[in-house]
Parts: C-alpha cells; structure tokens; sequence
C-alpha cells in the first residue's frame, strides 16, 4: 500500500525492536538455529524490509507462506535459504526449482513433482513435510519406509530440510499431547538422520521454542514471538516469553475535539450518550483501517500517553475516544490504536488486549493492521 490513499492512520514498524527480538530468541536456540516465520507479508509487518533486518540480525533461513513470496525475495537479492511453508501448487514447482527456493514435500505426489524439475546436475533442496498430530499437511512416520526408498531412487532431489508443527505448544494443560508430537518427531529425526546424517530438524514455534527445551532440535521457527507477542502471556509458562518486544504500533491523528454536553449522543444509533459534559476526540481510524467495528464502544486509545475510552460506533474512517481526563488532548495529537509511548503506570494497548476484546488471536490482528495501513519503518 502507498502512503497517504487511503487513510491517515498509520502502521509504524520498529525494525531493530525486530532485530532485539531476533538476537533473545537466538540465545534462547543457539546461533544460527532460527529460522524466521515471515510468511503473510512477515505477519502484516512487510516483506522485504522485515527480511532485510533479519538478515542483517543474521538469520540464515527464511520460511515464507507462498513461493511468490519466496521468489519475491530472491529478487529482491536474498541468498539465504527459503522454505515456503504453504506448499507448491502445481505450477510454482517451477518457479521454485528455477529461484532455488527450498520447498515443502507433503505426499508422494509432490515427490513426482519435485523430481519432474531435478536435475542431475543440480540439486534439488528439499524440505520432508511430516505430521505428528496436526493432521493438515505431510507424512506420517508409517510413511518413513516408502519416503526413504522414493528418495534413494530420485538422486536429484536432496532432503536437507524435515519439519513438523506444533498444535498446541501454547496450552500448558495439553502438555502431554505436546510430548507425544516431540517424541513422535524425534523418531522421524532419528530414521531420516541415518539415511540422511546431515539432515535439519526442525519443530518448534515460538510458544514451542520458548516452553519446550526438548522441542528445539536442529532450527526453530518463531513467527509471533519475533514481533513480539508472547504466545505464553495468558497461562503459567508467561515468563518464558518475557521481554519480547511489539515491533508494530498504529497511530492515528487527533482531528478535532468538542465538547458534548451530558445526555447527548455520539457516533450512529446513540449507542453512547454522554453521561456528564465530556470532551471527546475525533481521531482518522476506523473499521476500514482495521479497527473492527465490533469493537466500538469496548477499547481504549493512547491519546498523551494516557488511555481515553473509545466512545460509540466506529465509523469507516473515524472513531472518538473520551478524552475527559486527559486535559492536554487536542487537534494534531496522535491517538495509539495499538502501542505508543505510555504514561507512567499507565499501559499501552497490545494485539493481545484488542484480540481478547474481538474474540480471536494476535496474530490476526498484526495481519489485519499491518495489510489495511500504509507502513512508515521507525
Ligand atoms: C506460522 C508457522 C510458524 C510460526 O508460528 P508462531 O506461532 O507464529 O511462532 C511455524 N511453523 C509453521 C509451519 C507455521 O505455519
């Protein structure tokens, strides 16, 4: 998205809050074990100047949603290994044979794929795609004996690469599931390696890489923790993923206050009527920017620092937040939808907060902000 079409509010990402998340997350792996989750557009915070501060912080490997994706950053100049997480659709085998990308083998089918673009003379890298309890994509350990005899037979094709996926790494109730899917990895892990000794494993998300220590093998691959949600916040393990930075805020401009006497309304269907003479602030973010209209009446912005409750309907370009208390507000103030600098002891408002209030996840959020406001780099 160009800056300045649509709306005034704004995406702000701070790349070396990124770059801080990326390095604690190293040293909870060890060096050069991260492989950064950047698919859907790096989680709404932008492909290739997220990738280009990751590379920078060093990452080695990137996994990304689509091969378009993984193409777009080899032409971008990226050199690093790239594993598109979704799966090659028929026609991007080619593409992702012809940009030397790393992709997904789930099923034999793909396999036939794979080897229809190998050559002899070059290699195609491979990543072996398992389940171990999500039941979506890859083979089950059952498959092990036909995998490795299909691979002995097509020389052209080289797993370097197997992966697995947690389903439930963030639920400290569900840790024996969680034990079950480690040890049924560490037995594919085990058959690959002796056929394949230089093979990479690789299980873990974030919540997996920060609760699980067994769960680490040879490559992590955080996504939410490097933007700095904590996938622990809301259960016992929270700790774990403590320090973790939010790499995404949204501003918008204050565009007028007014006053509204007592027992007038604001906004459509006088969902709010004012309770007292208050002060209220107009500020340009709306449903159309990714502040669900669900949510009005039912979240507060960051306006000087200080929390102002969001006042009736959001509209698709507007919303207006009490501002009461906040005696300095004004025209040409920002008003934080998420992030911001805060007041002492008061606390800006997180994707947590705002997905707890909308039903949903973070992630869905970063999404949602990221893909819907023009994006400025801090
Ligand atoms: C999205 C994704 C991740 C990252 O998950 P987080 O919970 O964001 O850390 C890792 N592996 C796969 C296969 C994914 O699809």
């Amino acid at each position: 998205m160009s800056a300045g079409t649509v709306t005034p509010s704004r995406c702000h990402i701070d790349l070396a809050a990124l770059q801080r998340n990326f390095a604690r997350l190293e040293r909870v792996a060890q060096p050069g074990a991260l492989m950064p989750v950047i698919k859907s557009d790096a989680y709404g915070h932008g492909l290739l100047p997220v990738a280009r501060a990751l590379a920078q912080a060093g990452a080695r490997r990137f996994a990304v949603g689509t091969v378009d994706e993984g193409v777009a950053l080899r032409r971008a100049g990226f050199s690093q290994e790239i594993v598109p997480l979704l799966g090659c659709l028929s026609e991007d085998w080619r593409a992702a044979a012809a940009h030397t990308l790393t992709p997904l083998i789930a099923d034999f089918e793909d396999m036939d794929r794979a080897a229809a673009c190998s050559h002899h003379d070059r290699l195609f890298r491979v990543a072996l795609k398992w389940d171990t309890g999500m039941n979506r994509l890859g083979f089950s350990l059952e498959d092990m004996p036909d995998v490795v005899e299909r691979l002995r037979l097509t020389p052209g094709i080289a797993p370097v690469l197997a992966i697995s996926h947690m389903a439930c790494a963030d639920m400290p109730e569900k840790i024996a599931f969680s034990r079950e899917q480690t040890e049924c990895f560490a037995t594919i892990s085990g058959a690959l390696r002796a056929v394949f000794p230089d093979i990479a494993c690789s299980l873990a998300n974030s919540a997996a890489m920060l609760a699980l220590p067994k769960s680490r093998f040879d490559v992590c691959r955080p996504g939410i923790a490097l933007y700095g949600g904590n996938p622990l916040a809301d259960t016992v393990w929270a700790k774990r993923g403590a320090g973790l930075e939010w790499v995404m805020s949204v501003s918008a401009p204050v565009v007028r206050t007014r006053l509204v006497r007592a027992g007038r309304s604001v906004s459509y269907g006088q969902m709010f009527i004012a309770p007292k003479d208050m002060t209220v602030a107009v500020a340009a973010a709306g449903y159309a920017s990714g502040v669900a209209h669900t949510l009005s009446n039912r979240m507060d912005v960051l306006i000087d620092g200080h929390r102002a409750p969001q006042t009736g309907k959001i509209c698709m370009g507007l919303l207006m937040a009490d501002v009461s208390a906040i005696p300095g507000a004004r025209a040409g103030d920002t008003a934080w939808i998420l992030g911001g600098n805060a007041a002492p002891g008061v606390s800006p408002v997180t994707a947590f907060e705002m997905a707890r209030a909308l039903g949903t996840i973070p992630y869905e959020i970063l999404c949602r902000m990221g893909s819907m406001n023009p994006r400025v780099y801090d």
